[in-house]
């Protein structure tokens, strides 16, 4: 389940406290003693509304109820200080049971509304109390949205005078308002959106709920021709030729004396030679157009680059000493010489070099591709 995080710099305190009800929420509670030596106080609103004394670390060291019905389920929260994670899981937990949970969602509103120790990072701190919150409704399976304000303020109960340039003097404050906020803007708004990014992903950079990007997409990471992140197929991917086999067949013709001979040369894979047979033009071979018509019609003519050839002029084998492949070049060396194919499909070879050792004496020319059969 993603959180949607959403950040608003709000820059009266007021907002957020006239927000939750009958309760006067900067009132301290009856029987509530402040630590002594806390560093910032975070707000946190379900409604019930509950303030968090923390150290310096981070650390709770005690929960205050804000309002009358956090007053009501105060006694059922299982862990009033320490671990933060711990302490919001039993706030969570109580303001469930306390059954002001509805219909299984629940929004979050957090912001600190003190802080007295100026090293406190707000940020970090609200980031791992929004983490806590999430996780917390998480376990009980409830929906929730959590929503980080940014403001620090050196006193708690003055809410009406933070004034945007008093709180952006203030150097926590300028650091969470202008940190992680490349994009949005500081000054015209009282409302202030920060971005929340998710994570990038092979085709997506870093995208925010608001569509702002950061960065770039992470690109696939091809493996065996398929995407170890993602699973997509890498579309340059060729199955290895040992894990193919077969017969891959490739025919062309050269030039000989003053007439044309065809090829067909095999490259038996599996039975580690290649084969090969010649052949001539019909009309060379046949003497006249009539002729080549039966030769046509009886099946012995074949067309082959627009031309009409006759097979049968014998042949020979090579023996395929290895076959190496180094990416899309494949390199099969015979006891005739070599030829070299760059894999130009899953079922297609093309011939890029040959020793003039290799079928007949002339080597397989250029170019020419090859077939699976
Ligand atoms: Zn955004
Ligand atoms: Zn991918």
């Amino acid at each position: 389940m993603k959180k949607i995080l959403a950040v608003i710099l709000a820059l009266l305190l007021g907002l957020s406290l006239t927000a939750c009800g009958k309760d006067k929420a900067d009132e301290t509670a009856k029987d509530f003693e402040k630590p002594e030596n806390y560093a910032s106080v975070i707000l946190v609103t379900i409604n019930p509304q509950f303030r968090l004394y923390l150290d310096a670390q981070g650390t709770v060291l005690a929960v205050e109820p804000a309002n009358d019905d956090a007053e009501s389920i105060k006694d059922k929260i299982t862990v009033q200080n320490g671990d933060i994670e711990k302490v919001v899981e039993g706030i969570v937990t109580a303001v469930n049971d306390g059954g002001f949970v509805k219909d299984n969602a629940a929004t979050v509103n957090l912001s600190v509304v003190e802080v007295k120790d100026d090293k406190v990072d707000t940020e970090s701190v609200l980031q791992k109390t929004q983490t806590a919150v999430s996780e917390g409704f998480k376990k009980i399976e409830v929906k929730a949205e959590v929503i980080i304000k940014v403001e620090e303020k050196d006193e708690a109960d003055a809410p009406a005078d933070s004034k945007p340039e008093s709180s952006s003097s203030e150097p926590t404050s300028s650091t969470a308002s202008s940190k992680d906020q490349p994009s949005s803007n500081t000054t015209s708004s009282n409302e202030e959106h920060k971005h929340s990014f998710k994570a990038a992903t092979c085709t997506a950079a870093k995208t925010c709920s608001c569509g702002a990007t950061e960065g770039s997409p992470l690109g696939h990471s091809y493996t065996n021709g398929l995407c170890s992140r993602c699973g997509a197929k890498d579309p340059d991917y060729k199955t290895p030729l040992s894990q193919k086999g077969g017969k891959w067949e490739g025919i062309y013709w050269v030039n000989s004396g003053d007439t044309k001979m065809f090829y067909k040369a095999t490259v038996f894979l599996d039975e580690n030679y290649i084969g090969y047979g010649g052949g001539g033009l019909a009309i060379d071979i046949m003497g006249s157009e009539q002729g080549v018509q039966e030769a046509i019609n009886n099946g012995e003519a074949f067309l082959f680059d627009g031309e009409y050839w006759l097979a049968g002029f014998g042949g020979g084998h090579a023996t395929i000493e290895s076959v190496n492949e180094n990416g899309q070049t494949v390199i099969i060396k015979t006891d005739e010489g070599s030829v070299t194919f760059t894999r130009t499909g899953e079922t297609t070879l093309t011939v890029t070099a040959c020793d003039s050792e290799l079928v007949s004496a002339q080597g397989i020319k250029v170019g020419t591709v090859f077939n699976l059969k």
